[in-house]
Order: C-alpha cells, then sequence, then structure tokens
C-alpha cells in the first residue's frame, strides 16, 4: 500500500528523525519544508535572505511560498508515498494542500500528531545536530554519530541550527501552538487524525508509529 502521510506536532518533537528512519525502512519520500527552506535561504539570493531571516526569529514563512515548494516535490514524486514533515502548520496551508492533492487525483491515508512533552522537546532541539551534506539528524546524547562532528552516512559536517537555541525555541513553541496545533481538530474532523506518544527514546517512539502505520494498512 502506498502511504500519503502528514506529520504535524511541536518542534522537538521527533517529526524529522521519525521520517528519516521511516523512508529507509518503507518506500516513502520525505518532504520536509523545513530542509526545502533552509535550501532556498542557503542561495543567498534576495528571496533566500528573506526566507533565512523569518526562519532564525521562529515564525513562519509564507504560505503560498511553501505551498509552491511542496506542490513542486509532489509533481516530482508521481505515484510514490510520502511523509509531510512539517507541512501544513497553518489552516490556510491545509486548505492549500487539499487543492494541490485534488488536482493530483491524489488522497492522504493519515495525520499523524507526534506528542512529547515541553521538557522533552527543550531538551531534544538543544542537543539536535544535523548534517550540513545529507541533512540527517543526530543528538548528541540520544543519537550520538559514531565520530563526534561527523555524519555517519556522508562523513559530513554537524552543525547546529540557529534556530535550536534556546531563545528562538520559545518562540517557535509559541508560534506552533497559536498557528499550528489547531490543525489536529481539523484534522480529526476529517477522520485522519493518528496521534503517538514519542516522550520515549527512539526505539520505542518507533515502535509506536509501527503500531499506528500497520493499523492503517491493514484497515
Ligand atoms: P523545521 O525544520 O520544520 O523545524 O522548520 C524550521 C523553520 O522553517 C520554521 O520555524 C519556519 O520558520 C519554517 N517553516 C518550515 N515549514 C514551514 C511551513 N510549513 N510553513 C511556514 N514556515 C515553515
Amino acid at each position: 500500500m502506498v502511504l500519503r502521510l502528514v506529520f504535524l506536532g511541536p518542534p522537538g518533537a521527533g517529526k524529522g528523525t521519525i521520517a528519516q528512519r521511516l523512508c529507509d525502512s518503507r518506500e516513502l519520500v520525505q518532504i520536509s519544508t523545513g530542509d526545502l527552506l533552509r535550501e532556498e535561504a542557503a542561495k543567498g539570493t534576495e528571496l533566500g535572505n528573506k526566507v533565512k531571516a523569518i526562519m532564525e526569529s521562529g515564525a513562519y514563512v509564507d504560505d503560498s511560498l511553501v505551498s509552491e515548494l511542496v506542490e513542486n516535490k509532489l509533481r516530482e514524486l508521481g505515484e510514490k508515498g510520502f511523509i509531510l514533515d512539517g507541512f501544513p502548520r497553518t489552516g490556510e496551508q491545509a486548505e492549500m494542500l487539499e487543492g494541490i492533492l485534488n488536482k493530483l487525483g491524489l488522497k492522504l491515508n493519515a495525520a499523524i500528531d507526534i506528542e512529547a512533552g515541553d521538557q522533552t522537546i527543550v531538551e531534544r532541539l538543544s542537543g539536535r545536530r544535523s548534517c550540513r551534506q545529507c541533512g540527517k539528524i543526530y543528538h548528541v546524547k540520544n543519537i550520538p554519530p559514531k565520530k563526534e562532528g561527523k555524519c555517519d552516512v556522508c562523513g559530513g559536517e554537524l552543525f547546529q541550527r540557529d534556530d535550536d537555541k534556546p531563545d528562538v525555541v520559545k518562540t517557535r513553541l509559541e508560534t506552533y501552538r497559536e498557528k499550528t496545533a489547531p490543525l489536529i481538530d481539523y484534522y480529526k474532523g476529517k477522520g485522519l487524525l493518528k496521534v503517538i506518544d514519542a516522550d520515549g527514546e527512539i526505539g520505542e517512539n518507533m515502535a509506536n508509529v509501527e503500531t499506528e502505520l500497520e493499523g492503517i494498512e491493514n484497515a
């Protein structure tokens, strides 16, 4: 069965880590709008610089820009399964996604809300490191690389995201609560919502996700 999923949940709950692991074990493609926007920001164009400043403040980037990036990716994917990691993040984006999927003749199987407590979130974000080359996510304590500062997969340099620093994390959590948390009810109303407890260690969290996915596949 081809799975088409949306991942909801606060920053630091583990959406990216779980999405990367699922894509290693299943035929799924991760579409991370955060990664797509970081690529845009790195270009150093006028638009890129604008995107970079917004991301570093902890606010959200313009709905239509993010939706356009997602639409382009989904068109490239064709019939493949996907995980939308960090999109939609506003009611407007959820409506835009419906329009895109309708145009492409595709349907979502589920919106998975990945939840973790505030203390866990702050601890995960402050210890998160990402590979500059391939984007793989690590944590200095919970998921350390074999060699400090280097990616296990490609040997790229690991770095800490500017927006994972404590003052920005506070704003990101507020933005999430105000703009994205209401989508939990939106997808519940559509009968697509699944909630995952991801407050534990990664093996446990993956087992919780797998159980939900098996439920969806066998429904
Ligand atoms: P993430 O990597 O998912 O934590 O996203 C990092 C930052 O990128 C967010 O704090 C936003 O500034 C921006 N961003 C990512 N996805 C979206 C989205 N769907 N809508 C608006 N801004 C986004």
